[in-house]
């Protein structure tokens, strides 16, 4: 069955009177290329689980099923139970669970099914839970080896510049505390239907397995650069001061101490930076 095949798309739809939902974010891949490079780069083959997010059609999980020991999906539109019945048919080690991704315990969900053995995160995201989605998965500290995902070209840019550059954002740090990002390869928007207004493009997050903050340290790491992002034109003393309820002068104390320039704005600090104010203040 060649789910890529716009005619093959539109006959499953028409016999089971589907039609795209737009507020689930379903640009479903028609690009044949797509899914098994995702497959591939993503980490899949023999003695591996991949959970993925999403599954439309099913176009993905069918890659996924031909290389991993088995797939566990999670997918929120029930309309698509007949129509995945009839694609995945071929596969005895693929498990859909109709559910909102954003509800269900993944890692739960992971030790169940899969047991300890290897696993990734392989998925084509709806674009309007991107963030949450990535963010769940590494908040989590899921027992996987990676997750590879399509994103939005400009979210893409955004998770895998380097902390300290105009082009960061709070979640970059938040992806490099958790992860080695990378951008594997760009998607046009031409590849999906219905074709999207902006282009895509396919992100692996190499888990790091170690944990160098303590919980504790961890929340109010992130506090910190959230706060920081949400002022990112404004000197970082201004926005700390008042989420930590400290005054300007002792804020610009700590980061002196620390090396820090006190007219400092959010993206210009590192990780590293953004770590010591947090071990500092705890
Ligand atoms: N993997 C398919 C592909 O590449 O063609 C579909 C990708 S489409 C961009 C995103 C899929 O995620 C849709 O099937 C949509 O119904 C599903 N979805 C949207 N929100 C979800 C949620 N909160 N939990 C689980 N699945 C969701």
């Amino acid at each position: 069955m060649e789910l890529t095949n716009i005619g093959t798309i539109k006959e499953l739809f028409a016999r089971h009177g589907f039609s795209f939902s737009k507020s689930l974010g379903q640009n479903f891949l028609i690009n044949p290329t797509v899914c098994p490079n995702i497959a591939e780069r993503g980490g899949c083959g023999p003695g591996v689980c991949a959970l993925e997010i999403g599954t439309g059609v099913g176009v993905l999980t069918r890659e996924l099923a031909k290389r991993c020991d088995k797939v566990v999906a999670v997918e929120i539109d029930e309309r698509l139970k007949p129509i995945l019945a009839e694609t995945l048919a071929d596969f005895d080690n693929v498990e859909v669970i109709f559910a909102d991704v954003m509800e269900t315990d993944l890692s739960r969900l992971i030790a169940e099914k899969f047991g300890g053995k290897d696993a990734v995160v392989c998925a084509n995201l709806p674009y309007y839970i991107t963030s949450p989605v990535i963010m769940k998965v590494l908040e989590s500290r899921l027992n996987i080896k990676a997750m590879t995902v399509m994103v939005q070209k400009e979210a893409a840019e955004r998770i895998c510049a380097k902390c300290g550059t105009r082009e960061c954002g709070a979640i970059t740090y938040a992806v490099n505390y958790y992860s080695e990002p990378k951008t594997l390869f760009r998607v046009a928007r031409g590849s999906f239907m219905p074709s999207p207004n902006v282009d895509s493009a396919v992100i692996r997050l190499n888990i790091k397995n170690e944990r160098s903050l303590s919980p504790n340290e961890e929340k109010t790491l992130f506090r910190l650069v959230r706060a920081g992002f949400s002022q990112r034109r404004k000197q970082l003393v201004n926005p700390l001061s008042a989420e930590l309820h400290v005054s300007k002068a002792d804020i610009s104390e700590i980061l002196s101490s620390l090396n820090l320039k006190p007219t400092a704005r959010a993206e210009e600090l590192s990780l590293e930076d953004y770590i010591k104010i947090a071990k500092t203040i705890l």
